[in-house]
């Protein structure tokens, strides 16, 4: 067991998150497991605590709470499930609408239609690569004005872990009363330093912030997922809903329907093995995005944003490539591939995802943009400094 943990899992896909790929490749990024997620796990198995029952899940959730900086955090089965209950949380029911980030993966819309409600696609700006405020602002004030009806709640993404600019868009909301969910699945360890939200964390500015510990992101618990908020009725009624609406100390009695959505005791061992060392990890991811943008200032890229007072991880080191010569993104993906270097296209946007080809987007061409522009580098966090010069070189290869 312990060397497909280390391998990452043998998985036959080399561009798949979590994937090692193809021997020689250097994948995109991968978990970064040892002795001390070993030591939990086996403690989690031998305790005889493998379910959702376990003194790991308690444990984890109050060190991510407390590293976090939010009150409650409750421990989910992954991501999508934390999201999924969160918009139940904000009271989305079938038929509302919901503004959500355009330009993200698709676990950030999909719990809205599981809800019935409709999403209404937000573009990003170039500054953060996440919403656009002005285009959050305009539309909710233009619907006021025009005495339509609002949306149930605004869902900020913050992609690649980049922060977005959540001062305009809570001001916004606030002018309306529109709730905030914040999907910080792909933003554990990042967060402001100057402004309003200075030394928070991303996912405690909203009503209440979601996050994935799937296998790709910066710590993992091989699947799974928190919500945090600092609302105590939010809270309680997130612990029922994930434990399917069981009412504490009567026999089988479930007051409304819930869901079985909470993380078991095995992986929470491994979430606080991780969590110890998350530090490690951000470190690592920035110190990796320092080294390419000193190394790639000079080529026709647009390198991640460097906003002052938002504190990125560089979750995935990701860059636009401009075209020249009639040779861009795709053209550089298949160069890197050929060299062993498991680089990845960014997401297509999701109002051109076919279950949302439908729905309603404001702006759009950012989020194109993006898609037909940008890749991701190699960034485990365990990239060796000569590994990262080999995806340098080929990166640097092909602009010369
Ligand atoms: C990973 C991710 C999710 C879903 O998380 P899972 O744990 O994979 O369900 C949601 N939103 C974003 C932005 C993500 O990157």
């Amino acid at each position: 067991m312990s060397e497909r943990l280390a391998d990452g899992g043998a998985h036959p896909e080399t561009h798949a998150p979590g994937a090692r790929g193809a021997a020689g490749t250097i994948p995109l990024a991968v978990p970064n497991i040892g002795a001390l997620e070993r030591h939990y796990v086996v403690e989690a198995v031998e305790s005889g605590y493998v379910s959702s029952v376990g003194p790991f899940v308690a444990e984890f959730e109050d060190r991510f709470a407390h590293r976090v900086g939010a009150k409650h955090a409750i421990a989910c089965s992954s991501g999508t499930a934390a999201i999924h209950i969160g918009l139940i949380l904000l009271g989305v029911e079938q038929g509302d609408e919901v503004l959500c980030s355009d330009f993200t993966f698709v676990g950030s819309v999909n719990p809205i239609a599981y809800l019935g409600a409709r999403p209404v696609f937000v573009d990003s700006e170039t500054r953060t690569w996440n919403l656009d405020p002005q285009l959050v602002a305009a539309e909710l004030d233009r619907r006021a004005a025009a005495g339509e009806a609002l949306p149930k709640a605004v869902e900020v993404v913050h992609v690649l872990g980049q922060p977005a600019d959540m001062e305009p868009i809570v001001d916004a909301c606030d002018r309306h009363g529109v709730a905030v969910l914040e999907d910080a699945a792909e933003s554990l360890g990042a967060g402001w330093s100057a402004g309003r939200y200075g030394g928070r964390h991303t996912g405690t500015v909203g009503r209440l912030g979601c996050f994935s510990f799937n296998g790709n992101k910066i710590a993992t618990t091989g699947g799974g997922g928190m919500i945090v908020t600092d609302d105590d009725a939010l809270a309680e009624r997130a612990r029922h809903l994930t434990t399917q609406a069981k009412v504490p100390d009567v026999g089988y009695l479930h007051d409304e329907v819930g869901y079985n959505y909470r993380l078991t005791n095995i992986a929470a061992g491994l979430g606080l093995a991780q969590l110890e060392r998350l530090d490690e990890f951000i470190s690592a991811k920035q110190r990796i995005a320092h080294r390419y943008d000193e190394a790639l200032s000079d080529l026709p890229l647009d390198l991640p944003p460097r906003v002052p007072g938002f504190d990125a991880t560089y979750w995935l080191y990701s860059v636009m490539v401009s075209e020249r010569d009639g040779r861009g993104r795709d053209e550089l993906l298949a160069h890197l591939e050929r060299r062993g270097v498991g680089a990845r296209a960014l997401w297509r946007p999701l109002h051109a995802q076919p279950p949302f080809a439908d729905a309603p987007v404001l702006g759009g061409a950012v989020g194109e943009g993006f898609f037909a522009r940008g890749l991701s580098l190699p960034c485990s966090t365990d990239l060796a400094e000569r590994d990262q010069q080999r995806v340098i070189d080929a990166v640097r290869a092909f602009f010369s």
